[in-house]
């Protein structure tokens, strides 16, 4: 069998490969979890730094703060114009042919891709 090196998940983790499913470990423990296994932690440099885990701030909330009104297409995070719920004819086509997909659930996969 051959060994696949350990790597880090995120700051408190890292995970040993060569497991199905992998094995999650602490970084406090140096080495794998397994006795048969000869996986060690991986180098602490290369650990991953905490920030990475914490969740960016959406962009779509700061603007919320701002008192913005924000597209209405779920997947954007542009301001809508004025006078629009949208920030751009883009969006507001999209969630129209959303709204028409849920409706017709059996979909047009063809012309959606063509789009
Ligand atoms: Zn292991
Ligand atoms: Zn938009």
């Amino acid at each position: 069998m051959t060994h696949r090196a350990p790597r880090w998940k995120d700051h408190e983790t890292w995970m040993c490969i060569n497991h199905i499913p992998p094995v999650s470990l602490p970084v406090t423990a140096t080495r794998c979890w397994f006795g048969a296994c000869k996986s060690t932690r991986p180098e602490m440099e290369n650990r991953p730094a905490p920030e990475e885990r914490i969740i960016v701030r959406p962009r779509a909330a700061t603007l919320l703060d701002e008192g913005v009104q924000l597209c209405a297409w779920d997947e954007c995070d542009r301001p809508a114009r004025p006078g629009s719920k949208y920030c751009s004819r883009k969006c507001s086509n999209k969630n129209a042919r959303k709204r028409f997909r849920a409706r017709a659930s059996d979909g047009d996969e063809a012309n959606e891709a063509a789009a």
